[in-house]
């Protein structure tokens, strides 16, 4: 079979995500044909290392605060909630919501052992308290999550709303069409 170190690189590979045998096995072929996109990889896989959470948002950024945060142009009274800031990143290029963004990274799946404490929610009451948020959108369909968030926004004084039906019980923002994202968007009503 192959020498030690690619059948190594074989393994790590398997381990990312929807990466299979057969195309972890091609990616590390490609890689020793191709000696300078190795060095690309690496330099790039190491770039990661900048990359942190942002103080107010919870999205991934280079800097303290990231870049919708810091844009004057926003609508600062409006905060979009999400699980995981690839959601922020669909909603963004729909070009749909103009306000700000929250991300939890996660959501509450009891069967699976994630519970309330696990989301991220401290920074957001804090928002909600300083910042003359005026109104929450929480983009997310599962249940238990969005039941837990509109519990706890009830405690203070900001208008909280739901994603129009259009989104699928249970389904994420991910599996939706732009179109019908945007619907949902515009649709959306107060909870
Ligand atoms: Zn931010």
């Amino acid at each position: 079979m192959y020498p030690k170190s690619i059948e190594e690189l074989i393994k790590s590979l398997t381990e990312l995500p929807s990466l299979g045998p057969k195309s972890a096995e091609r990616i590390a072929l490609h890689l020793l044909d191709k000696p300078h996109k190795i060095e690309q990889l690496i330099k790039a896989v190491k770039n990661l290392e900048k990359v942190g959470y942002c103080d107010k948002c919870n999205s991934y950024t280079e800097k303290k605060i990231c870049s919708i945060c810091e844009n004057p142009q926003r609508e600062k009274n409006k905060i979009c909630v999400v699980e995981e800031p690839h959601q922020a990143d669909i909603i963004e290029k729909s070009g749909i919501f103009k306000g700000l963004y929250y991300v939890l990274h996660g959501s509450i799946a009891p069967l699976e052992g994630k519970n309330p404490q696990d989301l991220k929610v401290d920074k957001l009451i804090k928002r909600i308290k300083e910042d003359h948020i005026k109104e929450i959108i929480l983009a997310t369909n599962q249940e238990f999550t969005l039941h837990y968030m509109v519990k706890l926004l009830k405690n203070f004084k900001v208008k909280v709303s739901c994603l129009a039906k259009g989104i699928p019980v249970g389904g994420n923002i991910e599996y939706v069409d732009e179109l019908t994202l945007k619907e949902a968007f515009k649709g959306r009503r107060e909870v």
